[in-house]
Parts: structure tokens; sequence; C-alpha cells
């Protein structure tokens, strides 16, 4: 997976892939005391693009800010230094994982003293459930793992230890035989997938949850609310029921890693005919369109990488060269 890979952003430099290490006793290691996004760079005509990168930016800041970390960099920092990971490894598409975590000063469980780390990895990432998720869907399993409910832990945020939860449910899925796990909240309505948003196709209309059913509220889910809507798919945002989901016509996950994978089956039972439906297949045609650069209605989503390193701060670089 990160064969390609050769340099990596930490705290404001970029190092050999080698030495991005990090010391046994930071505290995020025993605690999952970090808070992360998963972003997309699509191939475009014009170049690398990054899909929502505000978007993810806006919800990086925000998941650090609930655990109290303040990103010692700003946001078109961070901006620049993913472009420059890019331009310098080459990638015409891959994936960007930044990360904020809590190092090492103390392992009491409060981190307050710990300082404050940021890393940038990117990689190249195909389909995230395999090459022919994306056409022939997915098999899900209703988990026996409950999703947390947003008083036990921030469900909006994006913290690395809350995804202890979605690892558990997604192992119990796998060693059963089943490409994902769909997991409930703690009413039994219908939550999400271990690192995805759901959807759901009833007498035409799109059905998705929100937070109050304990989901994180995916870019990609906002982005496909707004792709259905512009073609006329009346959206209704509700709580969803296991029998919603056995009775759909048409069912899929959205995420940044997933991007817009059917759901073939749960627990064996057929969605639908069990293939991708027509509205799935139309949403995620629009979806690649507009996440390639090919639909110009949605290419204020689209954050180009350049292909030359523009200064980050030009009165810096112009001081320098008048030495
Ligand atoms: N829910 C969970 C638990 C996730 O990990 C993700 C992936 N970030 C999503 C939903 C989808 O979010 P997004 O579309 O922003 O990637």
């Amino acid at each position: 997976m990160f064969e390609e890979c050769q340099w990596v952003w930490m705290d404001g430099e970029i190092v050999p892939w080698r030495e991005a290490t990090v010391h046994v006793s930071v505290h995020a290691l025993h605690y999952g005391t970090g808070v992360f996004e998963g972003i997309r760079c699509y191939e475009a005509a014009q170049g690398p693009v990054l899909f929502c990168l505000d978007a993810h930016l806006e919800r990086f800041y925000a998941s650090a800010s609930v655990y109290g970390m303040r990103i010692p960099f700003a946001r078109h920092e961070l901006a620049y230094a993913i472009c420059e990971l890019i331009r310098r490894h080459g990638f015409t598409s891959c994936y960007v994982r930044p990360i904020c975590y809590r190092g090492s000063r103390t392992l009491g469980l409060l981190p307050d003293k710990c300082p404050i780390h940021v890393s940038i990895l990117i990689w190249p990432w195909g389909s995230y459930l395999g090459n022919a998720a994306l056409q022939d869907g997915v098999n899900v399993t209703i988990s026996s793992w409950t999703k947390f409910h947003s008083r036990m832990m921030p469900t909006a945020a994006k913290a690395c230890g809350q995804y202890l939860n979605s690892i558990l449910a997604a192992r119990e899925a796998f060693h059963e035989g089943y490409d994902e796990a769909l997991l409930l909240d703690t009413n039994g309505h219908i939550c999400e997938g271990s690192g995805e948003n759901i959807f759901l196709v009833k007498n035409k209309t799109l059905l998705t949850n929100d937070e109050r059913h304990s989901i994180l509220l995916g870019v990609t889910r906002n982005a496909v609310i707004t792709l259905a809507r512009d073609l006329g798919i009346a959206v209704e945002v509700r709580a969803l029921t296991v029998k919603d989901v056995h009775s759909a016509e048409e069912a899929f996950f959205t995420g940044t890693a997933v991007e817009l994978t059917p759901i073939r089956a749960v627990d064996g039972r057929p969605i639908g005919q069990g293939i991708r439906g027509p509205i799935t297949e139309s949403l995620q045609c629009r979806f690649f369109d507009a996440a390639s650069g090919n639909d110009p209605i949605y290419k204020g989503w689209l954050h180009p990488v350049p292909a030359a390193a523009k200064p980050l701060r030009p009165e810096l670089v112009a001081a320098e060269g008048a030495d």
C-alpha cells in the first residue's frame, strides 16, 4: 500500500518516509488522542484535484477543537502542504491522511501538557472495498456492536480512539464472510457502516439519517444529497429502521474511501434485485463526474493541485531574494 510513498509532511517539514517516525511514549499511541481526515485527490483533465478539501479541513479543525487541541498550522498552510506532497510524489490521484495527535510528555490521562503534532501522509488507494465493489456492490451484515451515542463520544468528531468501535465491527463482519458491517445506534435504528454513511432508495426517494442517529456527518454524504436534489430526486432525512433496509429498492454507502458503493445484500437478504440499482448508478456517475472535474457545475468542490509549487508566503520569498 505504501510502496510508492517517499515523503511525509511532519510538523511543517517534508521528511523521507523512513524518517517519519514517532516515539513509543506518545499519548496518542496509548489512548488514541488524535484526530484525522481522509481526503481523495482525483485525476482531472487539468491535473490532480482535491475533492471537497475545504469541508475536510473544516471538520479536521472542528474535531481537534472538541478534544481541546489547537492545530498549530493555518488551513492554507495545510492545504499548501498537501499539494506540495502530491506534487513531489507526482501522483495523479491518491488518498490524503492528515493527522493531529498528542505527543510525548505524560501518560496520565489528562493530555493537556502533551505537545500537539500534525502529520500528512499520502498514498495511492484504489477502491476501498475492492475493484468489483463499485459495480457489483457489497455484502453487509448488521453488527452485534452498537455505534456509541454522542453522549458517550462526540460522534461528529473524527477522532483516532473512536475508531476502535468501527474496527470491532469491521473485523467481526469480515471474519463472518461479509464485506462490511452496518451498525445500529443505541435506539436500534440504523446508524452507519464502519467507515461510511448509508443511503436507501424507497419509492424513488433517497433516504438517509443524520447526527441524531450517531453518524459521522460525511463530506461525501453532503455531496450526494446535493447531487440527488440537483437531479430532481427527493431526499428525506429521517430515522431508518432495519425494516427500511430490508424493504429498500436500493441501498449504498458513501464515504471518502468507499466513494459511492452499492449494497447488494444485508445478512444474505438481497436489496432490490441484488444488483446496483438505477438511482445508485446515476448518482455514482454524477459523483465521479463531479470529483474528476467533468461537471462544471461542481467545479467549486475541487481544489486543484498546481503543477509547480507556488510560494506559500510570496512576501517572505521576495524578502529572501533581496538578501
Ligand atoms: N462515517 C464514518 C464512521 C467514517 O469513518 C466516514 C469516513 N470518513 C464516513 C462516515 C464518511 O465520511 P466522509 O464522506 O467525510 O469520508
